[in-house]
């Protein structure tokens, strides 16, 4: 299939893809990656009238780390999330997730911006930075705002972005000491989208006794969805196995509602929520119990 008939235009400046925004709204949409974009386009489910071609702005892809936070610009890669070092060093559980999502050439042209504002209930990244509280930065040629990421997703390829801003950049706090962090998920194929997926997080205090707690699922829903009781219930508890079994299956049963697809059931999404559940449990319950982890 090809596209409905469309215009195309490279910015020159930040400024000036602000000006277009605000002129055209959502008649001119941001042309990143194109990994899920273009496929759109040629399906006809997406007609925008406008291609406004992110790719040639420098200024829009870096990421470091300041004030306790990773900084990401919007149109740093996805290949680049994986590989750097400053991501593995100071929030691991993103070099640790990306690796799930499509694969390498998709990865090379993916941006992190594109996948957040694609807002698919199936990624991962969005789970991430629902899990971790990270934030995330509007601008349009009015003005800018700071968007918390349980905020940003509101349903299935919807966003809390208004139609003249664009996503310019998204923050997630750094790792924390006596915390720990694990992804699991289950795909049909390495790089598929998952059937089901978790991120927890865990932190212990010098008692080593949870003290917070996040669980946070995709395809499990139509946004990133956390079992805030399931977490609740790890509080004041070491990560005893029973604990953590009783934890997964409240989540599992009673806090997320999958949609079952042509690969897995409801009922099988669930069963693989509690299986995964469990198992990223374990293994943050053993990372966070680690002394105090060295600091990069
Ligand atoms: C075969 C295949 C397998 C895949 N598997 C996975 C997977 O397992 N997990 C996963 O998470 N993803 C998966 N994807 C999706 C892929 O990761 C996404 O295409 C990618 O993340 C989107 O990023 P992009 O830069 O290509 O965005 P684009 O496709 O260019 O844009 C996506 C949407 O975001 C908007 N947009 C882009 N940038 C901005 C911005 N700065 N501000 C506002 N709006 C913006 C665009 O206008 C568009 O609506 C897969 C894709 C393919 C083709």
């Amino acid at each position: 299939m090809k596209p409905a008939a469309f215009e195309y235009i490279i910015p020159e400046s930040l400024d000036h893809l602000l000006q277009i925004k605000a002129e055209h709204g959502d008649e001119a949409k941001p042309l990143a990656g194109g990994q899920s974009l273009i496929p759109a386009m040629n399906f006809r489910m997406a007609r925008p009238s406008l291609l406004v071609d992110l790719n040639r702005l420098p200024e829009l892809a870096w990421l470091h780390v300041k004030d306790g936070e990773l900084q990401v610009g919007t149109m740093t890669r996805m290949a680049e999330l994986q590989h750097n070092p400053t991501v593995a060093a100071h929030v691991p559980l993103i070099a640790e997730t990306v690796p799930h999502i499509a694969h390498p050439q998709i990865r090379n042209r993916g941006s992190v911006g594109g996948n957040l504002a694609h807002a698919d209930p199936a990624s991962e990244l969005p789970v991430v930075a629902v899990a971790l509280g990270a934030r995330f930065r509007a601008i349009s040629a009015s003005g800018e705002r700071w968007i918390p990421a349980h905020e940003f997703f509101l349903g299935t390829f919807t966003t809390s972005l208004q139609p003249q801003e664009i996503l310019l950049e998204v923050t997630f706090p750094t790792r924390q000491d006596r915390t720990g962090y694990a992804f699991a998920e289950v795909a049909r194929r390495h790089g598929d989208y998952a059937m089901a997926g978790v991120v927890a997080v865990v932190s212990l205090n010098a008692q080593g006794q949870c003290d917070s707690a996040q669980l946070v699922y995709l395809n499990a829903g139509d946004s990133p969805t956390p079992a805030v009781t399931a977490a609740a219930m790890l509080i004041g508890n070491s990560g005893t196995p029973a604990a953590i079994t009783a934890a997964a299956q409240h989540a599992s049963m009673e806090e997320i509602a999958p949609y079952g697809n042509l690969h897995a059931s409801t009922e099988f999404q669930r069963h693989l929520a509690r299986h995964l559940t469990q198992q990223a449990l374990k293994t943050a319950f053993e990372r966070a119990r680690a002394e105090f982890l060295p600091h990069p």
